[in-house]
């Protein structure tokens, strides 16, 4: 089995889309092995997109990140990473596939409702950046 996080962002939180996004994952076989729901601070959201440090969306995505609570969770399946990048879309959900989660309730290129995991690597380091040894 492999692992990977999903974070409901808080454009979906603040439309009740909470019970709409876990169907979805519970009915594509992903098994949610921790899951919670945080107000991260503006370091704490600096620092998950520390890789973005320095592109000109960044401020403005630690905005949106910290402007209401947003849920992260553990995703077990196999070929956890792969399968949750195709359910979730494209960043773009005007470019994302028909069907995938960004492209059914995904507001725009930064409200686009969920993140996931980019491989096997940065799942370990996002599940340990919010959650204890699960
Ligand atoms: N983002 C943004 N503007 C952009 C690109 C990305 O606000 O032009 C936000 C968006 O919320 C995205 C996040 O930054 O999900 C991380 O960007 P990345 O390129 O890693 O996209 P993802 O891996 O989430 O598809
Ligand atoms: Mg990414």
């Amino acid at each position: 089995m492999n692992r990977t996080l999903l974070i409901i962002k808080p454009d979906a939180t603040e439309r009740n889309l909470l019970g709409h996004i876990i169907g979805r994952l519970e009915r594509a076989r992903f098994k949610i092995v921790a899951m919670k729901m945080v107000n991260l601070t503006e370091p704490e959201a600096r620092s998950f997109y520390a890789v973005h440090e320095g592109k000109p969306f960044i401020d403005s995505l630690v905005e949106f990140m910290t402007s209401g609570p947003v849920v992260p969770m553990v995703l077990e399946k196999d070929g956890a990473v792969t399968h949750l990048r195709t359910l979730v879309g494209a960043t773009d959900p005007a470019k994302a596939d028909c069907g995938t989660v960004r492209n059914e309730i995904g507001l725009d290129v930064q409200k686009n409702s969920v993140h996931a995991s980019d491989s096997d690597e940065n799942a370990a380091k996002e599940i340990a950046f919010f959650f204890d040894a699960v």
